[in-house]
């Protein structure tokens, strides 16, 4: 596919690139005061901040082009309407790591069999947020009064334990980032999906899981 990528030269942007180049895309990398000129691409995707990815968004579908959204920290909701009337998609993920997603997934479904259950979320020293938004999705999902541990340390990526305990039994599931590529697998099958999405916004890869 063709393929605009606003917020390219950074941290996630810098790893995505290669990565969509591999497998076979064409990629338009677009930065900060660049022209967001993505007229006759078949999609665009945003890892920018929170006050740019709205502008780009506007941008995109304004010139026909659906968009695949990772950035964090903004409303999509307001732009469903404009989406669905031109029948272009707008796919919004706040996690885009298939093992975290899948991760929460089971969670959800061993709460239901387990009375009591902590989060450990473990994360490097740089980030300022504690909890991790995973680890308040991921206690919302699964119900009760779920206590959640932030441990930020360096050496840490970001990593996720939900530990479940009963009498006589612990079910632990981990979720272990590595690299910042763990984010490229999900872009791809987003753009894989893309097409076979109802216009408007969807939001979530357990969506397209
Ligand atoms: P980052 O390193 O700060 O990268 C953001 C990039 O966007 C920078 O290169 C920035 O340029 C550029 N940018 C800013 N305004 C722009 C505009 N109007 N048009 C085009 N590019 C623009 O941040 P990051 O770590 O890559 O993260 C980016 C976003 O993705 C954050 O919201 C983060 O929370 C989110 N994120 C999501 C996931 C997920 O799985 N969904 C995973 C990781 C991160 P300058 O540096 O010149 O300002």
């Amino acid at each position: 596919m063709k393929l605009a990528l606003f917020g390219a030269d950074g941290k996630v942007g810098s790893t995505l690139k290669p990565v969509l180049e591999r497998a076979g895309h064409d990629v338009k990398p677009i930065e900060i005061g660049d022209e967001p000129d993505v007229r006759g691409l078949d999609a665009a995707v945003d890892f920018t901040t929170p006050d740019a990815a709205p502008e780009n968004v506007r941008a995109a579908l304004e010139q026909g082009v659906s968009c695949i959204v990772g950035t964090t920290g903004w409303d999509p909701q307001p732009f469903h309407e404009a989406a669905a009337r031109n029948g272009l998609r707008l796919f919004v993920a706040p996690n885009f790591s298939i093992g975290a997603v899948l991760m929460m997934r089971f969670a959800r479904e061993a709460a239901e069999y387990f009375p009591r259950a902590e989060i450990i979320e473990l994360h490097n020293a740089a980030k300022k947020d504690a909890p991790s938004g995973t680890a308040r999705a991921t206690a919302e999902l699964v119900g009760g009064d779920v206590v959640i541990h932030s441990v930020r340390l360096p050496g840490l990526v970001a990593h996720q334990e939900v530990i479940f305990g009963s009498d006589g039994q612990l079910l632990t599931i981990r979720h272990d980032t590595t690299a910042r590529e763990s984010f490229a697998d999900g872009v791809l099958l987003a753009l894989d999906k893309l097409d076979s999405l109802p216009p408007g916004l969807t939001v979530g890869l357990d969506s397209i899981l």
